[in-house]
């Protein structure tokens, strides 16, 4: 971090700045030929805290030198990583990775029938959560370790892989054991002790996007998980809070594209809960494709009119199935496919 001085500043000034920094037990490195003084704080592991600077007498700014995330970022691994998942699938090659189902887990019949749908379309994963994180606590919950359980039946009965959520420290194990990738939901973006759970798991993760974070606040999450050594994370666009009720969120596009430049992580798109309205799904799926993300998540369900969490975003299989069509041909045109289906329609 460098401390920028005011013209007005004095020897007096910068010398207290820099018997802060020596107290820390950091190096100062005052640079001469300037019209104002700057001193740089050499080597500074987060124990120069920027607010401790910035109040100092004279200082003017305080100049990060270096991004506040390390792993995740492109300097760091330059080529892009590619998670690998079981049955010869990846995310972040060549090929989009489709995760489609309902929010929630209801009954062994809504989860078989819709996995089954959503596999005869050409999707890859089989998404629905059994732990629930929902606004209100009055709302479903989630069928808890029953859900788990049906997952497990319908992974066996379609060969499609399981993406669930963990909600907290105490369920990651029972989640993780079940799922072949481990959703970090949007409201728990920065539950640290859960990051750092997921991060020392082998598991692959997906990382939502906070309703209201920053695309730095995300990258940091997802170092924390890098930094507890799992290098396997994914990102996931899913919207974050505006003020138009006509949409449920601001579904950040941009976000997808500025990823992908700034770290060497995948990203997929959300369009679900990114709109929150099934007639949006398959627009804004199209557009997230050709922003460039390495994936889906879409909610569907065979009844979504019954649905007991998102309904109303919710796509009804045979929309599901036009919206394959459709993202087959825009993948193909930016030089991406679909991976071939375990339905083998693919
Ligand atoms: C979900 O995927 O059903 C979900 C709860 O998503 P989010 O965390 O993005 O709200
Ligand atoms: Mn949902």
């Amino acid at each position: 971090m460098l401390i920028l001085f005011r013209a007005d500043a004095s020897s007096t000034d910068e010398a207290r700045a820099v018997a802060l920094i020596e107290e820390l037990g950091l190096a100062a490195q005052p640079i001469p030929g300037l019209r104002r003084r700057a001193v740089v704080v050499v080597g500074n592991d987060g124990r120069a805290d920027p607010a401790r600077f910035a109040t100092l007498p004279g200082v003017e700014e305080i100049v990060p030198l270096s991004k506040p995330y390390r792993m995740v970022a492109r300097d760091w691994r330059p080529e892009p990583t590619i998670v690998s998942l079981p049955n010869g699938l990846s995310v972040g090659g060549p090929d989009l990775f489709i995760v489609a189902g309902p929010c929630s887990i209801e009954t062994y019949q809504q989860i078989s029938a819709t996995a089954a749908a959503v596999r005869a379309a050409g999707a890859t994963a089989i998404r629905a959560g059994a732990f629930k994180p929902r606004t209100s606590p009055y709302a479903f919950q989630g069928l808890g370790r029953a859900g788990l359980e049906l997952l497990e039946v319908v992974r066996k009965e379609t060969g499609l892989l399981v993406v669930t959520e963990a909600m907290d420290d105490e369920t990651f194990d029972e989640v993780a054991a079940v799922a072949d990738v481990v959703q970090i939901g949007a409201r728990n973006m920065q539950n640290f002790s859960l990051l750092k759970r997921a991060g020392r798991s082998t598991k692959p993760v997906l990382l939502k996007r906070g309703p209201a974070a920053s695309i730095v606040d995300w990258l940091m999450s997802a170092e924390y998980v890098l930094a507890e050594g799992n290098p396997n994370v994914i990102l996931c666009e899913r919207g974050i809070r505006g003020g138009d009720s006509s949409t449920r969120n601001i579904f950040d596009l941009n976000a997808v594209a500025a990823v992908k430049q700034l770290s060497h992580l995948p990203v997929m798109a959300d369009p679900s809960h990114g709109t929150g309205r099934r007639a949006l799904v398959r627009p804004m799926a199209r557009a997230a494709v050709a922003a460039g993300a390495d994936g889906l998540l879409v909610e569907v369900h065979v009844q979504p009119d019954q649905a007991l969490s998102d309904g109303a975003q919710s796509l009804y299989p045979e929309q599901f199935a036009l919206m394959m069509e459709e993202i087959r041909g825009i993948a193909a045109v930016i030089g991406r496919g679909l991976p071939k289906s375990v339905a083998g329609s693919g």
